[in-house]
């Protein structure tokens, strides 16, 4: 029985280089290829994954917020960094980490130009996003005669990309939706370009529209979830493999009594003798309460024992009767082989991204298969 030492997220950089060759492939050869690396790279770990996609000659990189790009920067990236969701309060980070900040309103491009022309600066690149259904940032087709007008008047900043993002690439019932938003893409960017006089690159695909919308490819592409190793889909999920593995360890053991409880509130009550397993991972990790009480799940020496009682802030307990496991012994929560992130997450009725951001930071990450 393989023993562990302690609560870790291996994250295996070799399969991310397969997951990314795989994407990749689906690309024509002149598509460049964005990867999003915010919320650490989705829990994995930012400057660690961005520093190996770069030495494999990634485009471009988008993280969420300006700090995160700065860390990046910080840690030696080089290659441009989209930020997504611009705040003003970023602007002199941005600029002075040459990160390159999404300009989705009115009152942010005016800002922006503000900054930049106080600073003496001149066709700093950004990108502008449109909103084609989504509802989250961008202008919509009522700002384009007003964003047009203000690109036309300033030389402070130069266009990069014009950008949109898809609600529902990867859920083939909306094709009908996604249809319409890369339609109503084409339109608006077209328009922004002929009243700017040149071309930003367009790009308008998350993971599932690269497998889903090929059409939507444009100039560049931005994948995140792909890269870890998920596809939101049966089809894409064998072609592509997930990265990290979380394993921890069984500190104790204990056999209780028929009617005796399992921790906080006493939330579960034992109908038999019972074997529980006593695991140094809780919802201060990333495993929330909402797996615990039967509903979340890990493996031990090959067989499923279900978390019992309440989720702790540092510990799980989970049902071993019956399973061969001594105290020392392994568990793995999510890998590639066992149970994936998403099989996992949706035992909680959630999604594989959703499980996988939260893995704090306090969960040591062991990096395999670094050398390229
Ligand atoms: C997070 C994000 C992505 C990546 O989506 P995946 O489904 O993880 O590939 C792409 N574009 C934008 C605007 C995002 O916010």
């Amino acid at each position: 029985m393989p023993k562990a030492q302690q609560t870790v997220l291996e994250i295996d950089l070799g399969v991310l280089k397969q997951n990314f060759n795989y994407l990749n492939s689906k690309l024509n050869s002149k598509t460049k290829f964005l990867a999003v690396v915010k919320a650490f790279a989705y829990g994995n770990d930012a400057t660690t994954i961005a520093k190996y996609l770069q030495a494999l000659g990634i485009d471009y990189f988008a993280v969420a917020y300006a700090e995160e790009g700065v860390a990046l920067r910080q840690a030696g990236v080089t290659v441009p960094i989209l930020v997504l969701h611009t705040l003003e309060v970023n602007f002199d980070a941005i600029v002075d980490n040459q990160l390159e900040p999404n300009l989705y309103n009115t009152k942010i491009l005016k800002a922006f130009i503000a900054f930049t022309s106080q600073n003496a600066i001149a066709n700093y690149p950004v990108h502008i996003k449109f909103n084609t259904g989504l509802n989250r940032l961008g202008f919509g087709a009522n700002d384009l005669d007003a964003l047009k007008q203000v690109l036309k008047n300033t030389r402070s900043v130069k266009v990069a990309s014009l950008f949109s993002h898809l609600a529902a690439s990867e859920d083939l019932e909306e094709r009908e939706f996604t249809l319409q938003q890369i339609q109503d893409f084409k339109v608006l960017t077209a328009s922004v370009s002929s009243a700017i006089g040149y071309t930003p690159m367009l790009h308008m695909s998350n993971t599932s529209a690269i497998l889903n919308y090929p059409e939507t490819h444009f100039d560049m592409v931005r994948a995140g979830i792909g890269l870890y190793g998920y596809g939101n889909s049966k089809k894409e999920s064998q072609f592509l493999k997930p990265i990290a593995r979380l394993k921890t360890v069984i500190s104790q053991i204990h056999t209780i009594a028929t009617g005796a409880s399992v921790g906080y509130n006493r939330a579960y009550k034992s109908t038999a003798v019972t074997r529980t397993a006593t695991l140094p991972l809780g919802h201060a990790d990333g495993i929330g309460r909402i797996y615990g009480n039967g509903k979340g799940f890990v493996t031990i020496n090959g067989n499923k024992a279900p978390i019992i009682g309440n989720v702790c802030m540092d510990m799980i307990m989970v049902n071993v009767t019956g399973i061969a496991c001594e105290e020392g012994d392994e568990v793995v929560v999510f890998d590639a082989e066992t149970t994936s992130a998403e099989a996992l997450a949706a035992s909680a009725n959630t999604i594989s991204y959703e499980l996988i951001t939260s893995i704090s930071q306090r969960v040591k990450r062991v990096i395999l298969n670094e050398v390229i």
